[in-house]
Formats: structure tokens, C-alpha cells, sequence
């Protein structure tokens, strides 16, 4: 089948994978360069200590073993250092500990870590943290270098990737895609396209007449310049994690990337989409992580980065086909999950164009 996927972000650059693997002919439109919009300024966490309900465990365990084959190809720094979520006094613990207890009734193993314990493993705590949730089954992986990789391999196995060009209408025979066109007046015939065009896939939906069920957050983080090995696995406040439910501005999600740098996020901007960084975002982030370790809240900042989640009014992701439209296929509304999740949605995604069902499918329709 002849196959074009519009974006070459970390979904489009998996998708890419996938489909070029099973067989079909691939073609990526990517309106930049490769990886540079929400991709390039994301977190970096694959997580089970976020996720609050049973498809988003189960889409985790299952991401978490594509990031593991994908690291064993050798095509992410993907590593599995678990992650902390740290609490400060009997409150937080209450909620952190029922958050542990519902992962644990799923098969996740959580622990329980006291103060002591705790300070060999992150010392310079600030004094009010009593303890945090470690699990170690979760992981984090370099979303760009990861994207690049993964694209690199595509390219190997036969896709080919035209950048600088964007996709402007799909054209139809009947309800079935025929082809795509492009700004420069490309037109790249197609058997199906699939839309992981970030932000702009809602726009594309709705130039099929298709309202996609989804929202912008705009997501703002700092990183440090390189330091000397000083984190291992990810560090989350409660505020963070409880933070998601309630709206909250801006909760603590850190760790240290490949390079060195120390990458603290990250705000929640519901309804935004504009691509500015604000002094409010920088200080909320600083204060939130004095609350927490207080020294590397005085590192000098060298990058404040901002990007754009794609939330789900539904709050499940989406994988479906276009409704209305033969051989349309859309993956959005992954929230601050498209790292974890973007290797199973690619797997999911041609799943659908090869007519192979999947028990999540039914789930992530809208
Ligand atoms: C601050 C922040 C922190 C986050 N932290 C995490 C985290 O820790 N863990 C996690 O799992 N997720 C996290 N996320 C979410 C994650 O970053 C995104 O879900 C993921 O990067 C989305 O990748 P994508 O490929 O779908 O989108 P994008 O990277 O945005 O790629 C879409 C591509 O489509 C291209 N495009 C758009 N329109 C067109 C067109 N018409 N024609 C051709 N190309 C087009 C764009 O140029 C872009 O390159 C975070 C997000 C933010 C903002």
C-alpha cells in the first residue's frame, strides 16, 4: 500500500517504522525538520506513577516493552531508572499512597520510601519531604535523539521523508483518499495517510469535516547546562501527579538527560497554543523544584523551552480511522503521554490500515 504520513514528530517517525516494516510504501511530509515541534521540547518520562486509570496502565506496560525492543535495536537512549514521586507530610502521602495502592492492584510494583532511605538515593532534600513512591519498573528516554534514530531506521528500511513541505488538502474519490497535496504543489498519491501532524491534526480532521474531541496545553520547562552525574530515574512532586486531575499550573517532573543537563518541568497552560515562555512559567517551575532540592533550583538556567501537549476531551488517546473517510487514520489527543505511548500508537495505527484488531482499539476511538 502506498502509505503517506503527515508529520515527523515522534509519532510520524514510529509510525514510519512500523509501517515501512510491514511492507508498505512510505512516504513522511514534515512542514519543518524533523522533530522540532512538540517533539523537541518535551519531557523525556515513560511512566506508570502519572497514570491514573486501567487503559493508560495497560498502554504503558505495553509502551514500556517497545521502548525495551527499541533500546535493544539501538535506537533510543531509552533506560529503565525508575522514578520517585515525592511527598511532604501525611496529606500528600495519602494521596500518593492510594495512587501506589491502584498501580499495585494493576500488577505494578510501587515502594514505599521513608526520609533515610530516600537521602542516599537524592540527597539535599529539602526538609519537608517525608519520603516519596519509588517504582522501578518505569523509564525515560531523549524524545528528539530517539525520534532522529528511530526516522534514520525508517529511512534504512525504505521510507523516504520530504521536509520543508506541508500538507495541504487530502483529495478523495468518493469517501476513498486518493492523494495529498502540498504547499510546494506536490501531489504524493496515497491508498491511506495518516495524520500525526501534533497541533495542526485537529485542523486537518476538520478540513474532512471531522471535530476532533481535543484541547491545546501548552507545557513549559527549563533544562540546566550539563552537570556531573547527579539524578538517576525521574523525580515527581505530588503536586505534579495530583496536579494533573485539578488543573494545576505548573507540578514537578525532573531528571537528567543523556548530556548532562537537568531538565525541570513542567508547566500546565490549558487553551493555549501560542509558542511563547513566560517569567510566570520560569519562577513557578524554580519554586516548585526549591520545594523539593532546593540546590538545583540555583543552577543557572540555560534553555527555557515550550511546547504544545494535545489533551483528549475524552482523556483517552486517540487511534482511529477519519469517520466518514475510507483510508484516513488519525493518532491525537496524547496528552503528556506521546512519548510514552508513541511506539504502541504506531503499532495500533497500522494495525487499523492492515485490518488486524486489537483489544485497545474500541477504546481509543471518540
Ligand atoms: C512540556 C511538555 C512535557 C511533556 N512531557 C512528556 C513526558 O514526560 N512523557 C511523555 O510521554 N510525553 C510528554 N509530553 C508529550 C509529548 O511531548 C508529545 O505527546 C509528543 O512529543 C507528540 O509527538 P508528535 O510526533 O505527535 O507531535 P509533534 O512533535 O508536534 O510532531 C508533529 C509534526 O507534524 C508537523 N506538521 C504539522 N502540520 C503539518 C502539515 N500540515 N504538514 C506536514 N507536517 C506538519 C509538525 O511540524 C511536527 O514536526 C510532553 C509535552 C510537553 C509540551
Amino acid at each position: 500500500m502506498d502509505i503517506v504520513i503527515v508529520g515527523a514528530g515522534l509519532t510520524g517517525a514510529c509510525s514510519a517504522l512500523v509501517l515501512t516494516r510491514r511492507g508498505h510504501d512510505v512516504t513522511v511530509i514534515e512542514k519543518g525538520e524533523l522533530g522540532q515541534a512538540t517533539t523537541a521540547n518535551s519531557g523525556s518520562a515513560i511512566l506508570y506513577q502519572t497514570k491514573e486509570t486501567e487503559l493508560l496502565v495497560t498502554m504503558t506496560a505495553r509502551g514500556l516493552l517497545l521502548w525495551d525492543a527499541l533500546r535493544a535495536e539501538g535506537l533510543t537512549p531509552f533506560r529503565r531508572d525508575g522514578s520517585h514521586v515525592l511527598f511532604a507530610g501525611a496529606e500528600e502521602e495519602f494521596f500518593a499512597a492510594r495512587r501506589a495502592d491502584f498501580l499495585s492492584g494493576h500488577g505494578v510494583q510501587v515502594e514505599r520510601l521513608d526520609r533515610a532511605t530516600l537521602l542516599d538515593q537524592l540527597p539535599g532534600l529539602h526538609a519537608d519531604i517525608t519520603g516519596s513512591f519509588h517504582c522501578s519498573a518505569d523509564g525515560e528516554t531523549n524524545p528528539l535523539e530517539s525520534c532522529i534514530d528511530i526516522a534514520r531506521a525508517a529511512q534504512r528500511a525504505g521510507a523516504s521523508f520530504i521536509f520543508h513541505d506541508a500538507c495541504v488538502a487530502l483529495t478523495f474519490q468518493g469517501d476513498q483518499v486518493r492523494s495529498l497535496r502540498t504547499t510546494s504543489g506536490l501531489t504524493l498519491a496515497a491508498d491511506a495517510v495518516v495524520l500525526a501532524a501534533g497541533h495542526a491534526t485537529a485542523a486537518l480532521a476538520a478540513d474532512c469535516d471531522v471535530d476532533l474531541p481535543v484541547y491545546p496545553e501548552r507545557g513549559e520547562q527549563l533544562l540546566t547546562y550539563p552537570q556531573p552525574p547527579t539524578l538517576k530515574g525521574r523525580v515527581l512532586s505530588v503536586r505534579y501527579t495530583r496536579g494533573k486531575a485539578k488543573g494545576a499550573f505548573v507540578g514537578l517532573a525532573l531528571g537528567q538527560e543523556p548530556d548532562g543537563r537537568i531538565k525541570i518541568g513542567s508547566t500546565r497552560e490549558t487553551g493555549h497554543a501560542d509558542l511563547v515562555t513566560s517569567e510566570r512559567g520560569r519562577q513557578g517551575l524554580l519554586e516548585e523544584l526549591a520545594f523539593c532540592l532546593p540546590q538545583l533550583a540555583k543552577l543557572p538556567i540555560e534553555r527555557h523551552t515550550v511546547g504544545i501537549r494535545i489533551g483528549s476531551r475524552t482523556g483517552r488517546p486517540i487511534v482511529a480511522r477519519l469517520p466518514g473517510w475510507d483510508g484516513v487514520f488519525v493518532i491525537d489527543g496524547l496528552g503528556g503521554n506521546g512519548v510514552a505511548f508513541a511506539p504502541l500508537v504506531a503499532e495500533l495505527a497500522a494495525d487499523l490500515i492492515d485490518g488486524t484488531a486489537d483489544p485497545l482499539h474500541p477504546q481509543l476511538t471518540f
